[in-house]
């Protein structure tokens, strides 16, 4: 049995895992929102969860059940919340949801735990969900966390290879190549290539706007164009992420 997914672990081998490796637990996050005609609305959390298998797997660490449901979709970074299929918590309940995986873990003998977002918008709640839990265990506990979005792993030279016309910045990056490529190489069975629509990059002003104006979003919900993905690009993508990650692991937690 060598899998890395807590969920398909008993309770036994878990906690002998956890005694005997005090490996890193891995917690993807995503959420439930439009990834454009050609993404599944998952997209975010698949994401986060492939990303963290293959970081896991480098380092012997484990990669617990992902946090599917993330903070409301905003329209400059995930075309907002007026889309069907687009199922968004409030703040308060990411934060709770957080907070309380920080106590559990902790509670477990985990003595380090690795929160990879993969869904823009969660950020600070996730940031205030771990401050919490930890002010709830107090000066003593042993559990260290670590906090991050996986696109930050990419380096310049990688974006230049996968945009060869210029980067359009990660929040317009919302259904576009890097989602698209990264999904046509971990689940090309759910990515409808023949579907990717020709719109973008959208072009929005230099403030918010509520209730949000839905005519700045394109119709389809993609924010750039994801016309040039592949599996190519998305296999190069990701073993980078997955092996940067590690090494900052192993460097966080020696
Ligand atoms: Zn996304
Ligand atoms: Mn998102």
């Amino acid at each position: 049995m060598n899998t890395v997914f807590m969920n398909e672990m008993s309770w036994v081998d878990y906690q002998a895992r956890i005694e005997r490796d005090a490996p890193p637990v891995l917690l993807p996050v995503g959420a439930l929102e439009q990834h454009g005609p050609h993404l599944p609305l998952g997209t975010d959390g698949l994401l986060s969860t492939a990303v963290a298998a293959d970081a896991a797997r480098r380092v012997g660490g484990l990669v617990a059940p992902g946090l599917s449901y993330g903070y409301k979709s905003q329209p400059k970074c995930g075309g907002g919340q007026h889309f069907c299929g687009t199922t968004s918590v409030d703040a308060a309940t990411l934060i709770g949801s957080v907070r309380d995986a920080v106590r559990e873990f902790e509670r477990h003998g985990v003595k380090r735990l690795v929160i990879v977002n993969g869904h823009y918008e969660n950020q600070w709640f996730l940031t205030e969900g771990i401050d919490l839990g930890l002010r709830d265990l107090g000066a003593g506990a042993a559990l260290e966390v670590v906090r991050l979005e996986y696109w930050d792993f990419l380096t310049e030279a990688t974006l230049a290879a996968v945009f060869p016309d210029g980067f359009p910045g990660f929040a317009l990056e919302h259904a576009a190549v890097i989602e698209t490529s990264l999904m046509l190489h971990y689940h090309p069975n759910l990515v409808r290539v023949d579907l990717i629509p020709d719109d973008g990059p959208a072009d929005f002003p230099p403030y918010d706007a509520y209730p949000s104006r839905r005519h700045w979003v394109p119709l389809s919900g993609v924010l750039s164009s994801a016309r040039g993905s592949d599996a190519a690009k998305g296999r190069l993508i990701a073993e980078e992420v997955a092996q940067r990650l590690a090494t900052a692991i192993e460097a966080r937690f020696p």
